[in-house]
């Protein structure tokens, strides 16, 4: 069914919410790569881009341009609920950046509500885009598994710098970049997941976690086990291992773009995640859809529920 709040001869007409680091590097790029997709402003309180038509709030830029059919949220977690129900509440399709909210009731209420509107919702997982990801999936059907490991540890300063919200109540700390590590597992895994332990490690002057490990398992009994490191100096790792009963390992490097079978290289690919992602949600708007599924942030919710809290030394930036 066509959604009736799109006119699907023309270009997707989309307003961006946070011009910051991830709008620049990524959403921003993509969209001008895609020719089915319009960028017509941006809002930020103060970062301006060049090249982007830019207002302080959402509701300017939606008075300025009511032709926007779609607003994607790139700003911090903590502010995203609200944000995507004025969107909503506008008649516009909405498209989150992970984590879909900071808590799981307000990613559930923007699910509600989207639903209610009839318009598209896409919780964004950028990392299930990753080009070996879907191949690493496949070869994980075929097989039991015995175990899998997480290890993804990068250095908070080079990555995120300035970005304090991050160890603000709500801002996840190290599972800012490791949930996307949980949305690769919960792709490449058909099970549940749970969690049994977590050891969050807070540093003295945050809120949230600098590092932390998880011990999970999926109902049928398969061990996880995932460390998360916001302090690692050299080599950044985002990988995860597997073992099946046969014997045979699988690595996933560098966030989903490289896989290793029984230590041979299988697929290397640089290709965007992003350009994936807006051409999935192009494809949801046009066919009344939406894609909202919570089951990393639910991981995050969990580790935070029965994790145990373990001081760590202050964090200067
Ligand atoms: P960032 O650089 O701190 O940018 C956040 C932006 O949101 C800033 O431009 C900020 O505006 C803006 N903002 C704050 N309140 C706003 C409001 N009420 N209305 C409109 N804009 C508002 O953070 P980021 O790295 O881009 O991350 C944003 C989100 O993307 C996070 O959820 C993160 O997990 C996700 N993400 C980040 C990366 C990455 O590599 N950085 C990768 C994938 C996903 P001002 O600065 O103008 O005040």
């Amino acid at each position: 069914m066509q959604n009736q709040k799109t006119n699907a001869a023309s270009t997707l007409k989309i307003g961006l919410v946070g011009l910051g680091k991830i709008a620049v590097d990524q959403h921003i790029p993509a969209i001008h790569g895609n020719p089915k997709l319009t960028l017509v402003a941006g809002c930020s309180p103060h970062d301006r881009p060049p090249n982007v038509l830019a207002y302080s709030t959402l509701n300017e830029m939606l008075k300025m341009h009511p032709e926007i059919e779609v607003v994607a949220i790139c700003t911090p977690p903590q502010i995203r609920r609200a944000l995507a129900m004025e969107a909503i509440a506008a008649g516009k399709h909405v498209f989150l950046e992970k984590p879909p909210a900071a808590t799981i009731d307000e990613a559930e209420t923007i699910k509600n509500m989207a639903l209610a509107n009839g318009v598209s919702l896409l919780a964004s997982w950028h990392s299930r885009f990753a080009p070996a990801v879907e191949t690493t999936r496949e070869w994980i059907a075929q097989r039991t598994l015995t175990s899998l490991r997480i290890v993804w540890k990068e250095n908070v300063r080079q990555w995120h710098p300035g970005q304090k919200w991050i160890f603000t109540a709500g801002g996840m700390g190290v599972f800012d970049p490791g949930i996307n590590a949980l949305s690769i597992l919960t792709q490449i895994i058909k099970d549940t997941v749970l969690v049994q332990k977590a050891d969050l490690h807070v540093p003295l002057n945050c809120a949230a976690p600098i590092s932390a490990e998880l011990d999970m398992m999926t109902e049928r009994g398969l061990p996880i086990r995932a460390e998360f490191d916001f302090l690692q100096k050299d080599l950044q790792t985002w990988s995860i291992f597997a073992e099946s009963t046969a014997g045979e390992t699988m690595a996933l490097h560098m966030g989903g773009t490289i896989l290793e079978i029984d230590g041979k290289l299988v697929l290397q690919e640089k290709e965007s995640e992003y350009a994936g992602l807006y051409a999935h949600f192009y494809q949801l708007v046009r066919t009344g859809k939406s894609d909202a599924d919570f089951s990393p942030l639910r991981i995050v919710a969990d580790a935070f529920m029965i994790g145990k809290t373990i001081a760590a030394p202050e964090f200067i930036e």
